[in-house]
């Protein structure tokens, strides 16, 4: 009860005070510790460990000061016929006294409650009267129900046929008071029957009975004992106060409630136990008595009886009889050999050492369960060698409950606010990652608006630019518009990189996985980069490996955003020599293939190849100043890469060149069946114009829009939000509707979605809706296909995307005006406006990827067209109208070849107007003024060198 209420006590403690103070730790230790020390269950948890020493203490040989004569069957057997049926007639004792006191008996005690009265009392009274060595009677205590059942020494006489009055003030000897140690108190004792009290002499009496431990062991005895204020010794004790009353022991320590602690020997160094058969018959004459005479002389004897009621008590080194013990203690009485009770200071020092993890954790200010260990490991052997050391010294067993107690309860305590220390760590750790996680999503939230906001202005601004662009301008403001749009598309690739690099980051990444040609896809992207290598007179190379595969599955978009990255990169740090771009498979991982592109340009130092992989990072501080770039592609490629389940690397030599390689699973793809060409669409053309919605909130860019598709045969009709747009799309079937995602009220998804539902229930014909919006990832698109779009556009949308769009669902074509190789048949009848000044990089391309040649070509069409207008007044005046046919089919053919698609246009359109051979034909004006005006931006643009991007 006691442990259990201290425990919940000390874990209460530890609750309270734990978590914040390793003090907790300290005082849920002392408090065990102290709680052990000052109950009983120190002694009967350190039992095991005590009984232990105590075996060790005890004596190994025999001792020499007593004897014991033991009442045992087969005394009783022999000297039955002599002294009748037990209780024997207590002529017996007489008799024995007589002959002890003969034989030089230093002292005699009967260990036996001599409580009635029985026949030959009257001889041992005066045997006792007579001189000679003393005589000591047992007197037993009683009252108390355990001890009595446990009666020390009770013999034949059962406590409870006591009588109950039993003859209170014998005379005794020695006088007993005062008495020196505390005593244990009896409520009543048994004594002898008046019957054997000497006549006139002092009746020597000693205790016979004995308190056990709670475990029926015997290991100490008090050394008096009272009744009613009287105090009474210890049988040993009496008798050796009888053996030597004129030299008294130096008193032995007692423990506090005055018990003597005894360390029991084993059976073979028992005082030595004989029959007392052999006693009496000498007594009586029958036996020689020599051998007796060695064994009782100059000692004291006990005459005990293990017969019938055997008076057995157990000892730390097993059972043996009461008058054996009595006899035992005598002796350790006599030699000293007791045992020192634990002394407080001794505890209190084991005490200590069983706090010293404790008090270390205290000291750490923290705990630290490892350490805790080792320390309560060396507190152990410390304790263990001193209590070794007092044990052989002092002759002192120690109890070891209360010192490992306290131990335990301080590892217990520390490893348990460990476990609360390191829950509480974990807690703030989840918290702290839920909150990064939280504030990422935040982060790329305000990225995707911010950047939202910054296209919607951007996209109308790049719009401009383009419409600009493809209008009748100045070779400056040509220039101009140039610088314009290089920097707009610069601001929006930005842009681009830091949403992308957001949404990777943020985790909002999906991969558009769909078959492809790797092929078409490489050599689109060579000839886009051509342009760039070429101005820096740069040789860039394409080479596919024999055994690369053209219909490949995975991501084209994501793959192409990191080639090109890396080819940009190439040509940016480069100024002499070329760049390769290299692809074949892996053939030790089949599926796998490898995209190398190596530059002979600046290098990168070692010690930044990884660095360069970080966001933000360039290889020096210079870089931004000399090249530009923001340190945001290799970060974004890298995650691309790995997402896609490949890798990119790098090797690098500084001033001599960079080689990235990128190895990614690609498995074989089939590639889907091929569209239907532009001319096939074109033939489609529907000649009535076309009913076209377009869904915007934003005035700028319809305006841009409407500007795009202005010399189209279409009917445009503008919707400012979704609800106006649904409502105009639910009275009328359009032919084509472009709608804008973001738009307040109901958004551009939820337009489609209602559109598509209508068509459902009332059978309509379904209208083509393109989605148009700011953002282009794998979801938006995905959203937007769910939603039941057909298509997708990202934001800014340029002339020739619309158009393709307008060609691929409302089947308009726009095509005579982009592809600049369809050009020079002349059988558009749309305004060149809208077509690319020079669109370098198809034409490139159109020669197999041979700039060289482009720029060879370039340098006499420069020349050619530069005086084309000369030439021409010229056949006109003269007149040579098959010169002037002639001029105007040349321009067609070679700005066709150049990729000059407006002037293409232009030059056809005056080709048609010229009849070969009509020399009375003059040629038509207006297209006249279209050559003209299509001549400068091409003349402007070969001159710079500009490329302008295929759409
Ligand atoms: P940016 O090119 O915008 O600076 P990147 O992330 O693409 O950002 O590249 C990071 C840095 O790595 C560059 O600034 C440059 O220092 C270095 N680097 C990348 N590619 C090359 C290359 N081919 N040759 C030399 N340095 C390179």
């Amino acid at each position: 009860m006691v442990v259990v209420v201290a425990a919940a006590v000390a874990v209460a403690a530890l609750k309270r005070l734990a978590p914040q103070r390793p003090w907790g730790v300290l005082l849920a230790a002392l408090l065990v510790g102290l709680l052990v020390q000052f109950t009983p269950l120190n002694q009967s948890a350190s039992r095991a460990l005590q009984d232990a020493q105590l075996r060790h203490l005890a004596p190994s040989t025999a001792a020499t000061d007593a004897v014991v004569f033991d009442i045992d069957d087969a005394s009783l057997a022999a000297l039955k016929p002599h002294f009748g049926a037990w209780p024997f007639k207590r002529d017996v004792y007489a008799l024995a006294i007589d002959l002890l006191r003969d034989l030089g008996a230093r002292a005699i005690a009967i260990d036996l409650l001599l409580a009635d009265s029985q026949p030959g009392d009257a001889a041992l009274a005066q045997a006792l009267a007579r001189q000679g060595a003393a005589v000591v009677l047992a007197a037993a205590g009683l009252g108390h129900a355990a001890d009595d059942a446990a009666a020390l020494g009770a013999g034949s006489v059962s406590a409870a046929s006591l009588p109950a009055s039993s003859p209170t003030s014998p005379p005794t000897s020695p006088p007993t008071s005062p008495a020196p140690a505390p005593a244990y108190r009896w409520p009543t004792i048994a004594l002898p029957a008046a019957s054997v009290w000497p006549a006139n002499a002092p009746l020597r009496l000693g205790v016979i009975t004995s308190p056990l431990d709670d475990d029926g062991v015997l290991r100490r005895l008090p050394l008096w004992h009272e009744v009613g204020g009287r105090h009474w010794p210890l049988l040993s004790l009496a008798v050796a106060d009888a053996a030597a009353p004129s030299a008294p022991l130096p008193p032995p320590l007692l423990d506090a409630q005055g018990r003597l602690h005894l360390a029991f020997p084993a059976r073979q160094a028992w005082p030595p136990v004989r029959a007392f058969s052999e006693l009496a018959l000498a007594a009586l004459g029958q036996q020689d008595s020599t051998a007796l005479r060695a064994a009782v002389q100059g000692r004291a004897v006990f005459i005990g009886s293990s017969a019938l009621l055997a008076d057995a008590v157990m000892t730390v080194n097993g059972q043996a009889s009461g008058t054996v013990a009595l006899a035992q203690t005598y002796s350790a009485l006599q030699s000293g050999t007791w045992v020192r009770p634990p002394a407080a200071w001794a505890s209190a020092a084991l005490l200590l050492l069983g706090l010293l993890p404790a008090g270390a954790t205290v000291w750490r200010g923290r705990p630290a369960p490892r350490q805790d260990l080792a320390l309560a490991a060396l507190a152990l052997l410390l304790g263990a060698g001193l209590s070794l050391a007092w044990l052989s010294s002092l002759r002192m067993a120690m109890p070891w409950a209360a010192p490992l107690a306290a131990m335990a309860a301080g590892l217990a305590a520390s490893l348990f606010i460990h476990q609360r220390q390191q829950q509480t760590a974990q807690r703030a750790l989840a918290h702290a990652l839920a909150v990064a996680a939280e504030a990422g999503k935040a982060k790329s939230q305000f990225l995707a608006n911010v950047s939202h906001e910054i296209r919607t202005p951007l996209n109308a601004l790049l719009g401009v630019a383009e419409l600009l662009a493809s209008s009748p301008l100045s070779a400056q403001q040509q220039r101009h518009v140039q610088v314009f749009r290089d920097a707009g598309q610069a601001l929006h690739s930005l842009i681009n990189d830091l949403l992308d690099l957001s949404k990777i980051e943020a985790g909002h990444f999906e991969l558009d996985l769909a078959a492809f040609s790797l092929h078409q896809l490489l050599e689109r992207m060579a000839a886009l980069m051509q342009p760039r290598a070429q101005e820096k007179g740069l040789s860039l190379k394409l080479e596919l490996a024999a055994g690369l595969p053209d219909g490949v599955r995975g991501d084209r978009k994501r793959l192409e955003q990191g080639l090109l990255n890396l080819l940009g990169n190439a040509i940016k740090f480069t100024t002499q020599g070329g760049v390769r771009l290299h692809a074949w498979p892996d053939d030790s991982e089949p599926g796998t293939l490898c995209f190398e592109v190596a530059d002979t340009g600046i290098g990168i130092a070692s010690s930044k190849l990884d660095a360069i992989f970080e966001p933000f990072a360039q290889a020096d501080g210079s870089v931004t100043r000399h090249y530009g770039g923001t340190g945001l592609g290799l970060a974004i490629t890298r995650n691309v890469v790995q997402r896609m389940g490949g890798s990119v690397q790098v090797r690098s030599n500084p001033g001599v060149g960079s080689v990235f390689t990128l190895r990614l699973p690609l498995p074989s793809g089939e590639l889907p069946a091929a569209e239907p060409s532009h001319q096939a669409v074109a033939a489609a053309l529907a000649q009535q114009p076309l009913s076209v919605l377009l869904a915007e909130d934003n005035e700028v860019n319809v305006y841009i829009f409407s500007a795009m598709v202005q010399a189209q045969p279409i009917r445009l009709d503008l919707a400012a939000n979704g609800l106006l747009a649904l409502d105009m799309l639910r009275r009328r079937r359009y032919d084509l509707a472009f709608i804008d995602i973001q738009m307040p009220g109901l958004d551009g998804l939820g337009v489609t979605r209602e559109l598509r539902q209508l068509e459902a229930r009332s059978g309509r014909l379904r209208t083509p809706v393109v989605a148009l919006t700011a953002n282009a990832f794998a979801s938006d698109v995905q959203d937007s296909h769910d939603a039941g779009c057909d298509h997708h556009l990202p934001k800014p949308v340029s002339q020739a995307q619309l158009l393709g769009a307008l060609a691929q669902f409302a089947l308009v074509d726009p095509l005579a005006q982009v592809d600049a190789a369809g050009c020079g048949d002349g059988s558009s009848h749309t305004a060149a406006a809208a077509a690319p000044v020079l669109d370098k990089a198809a034409a490139v391309q159109r020669m197999g990827g041979d700039a060289a040649l482009y720029r060879r070509i370039a340098e006499h069409a420069a020349v050619f067209i530069e005086s084309w207008a000369g030439s021409f007044d010229a056949a006109c005046a003269e007149p040579n109208p098959d010169r002037a046919w002639r001029l105007a089919h040349d321009l067609k053919g070679i700005a066709g070849t150049l990729g000059a698609p407006a002037l293409a246009q232009a030059a056809a359109a005056l080709e048609a107007s010229l009849h070969p051979g009509t020399a009375a034909l003059a040629p038509d004006t207006a297209a006249l003024v279209q050559v003209h005006e299509a001549i400068v931006p091409v003349l402007v643009a070969l001159s710079q060198g500009a490329s302008q991007a295929a759409p």
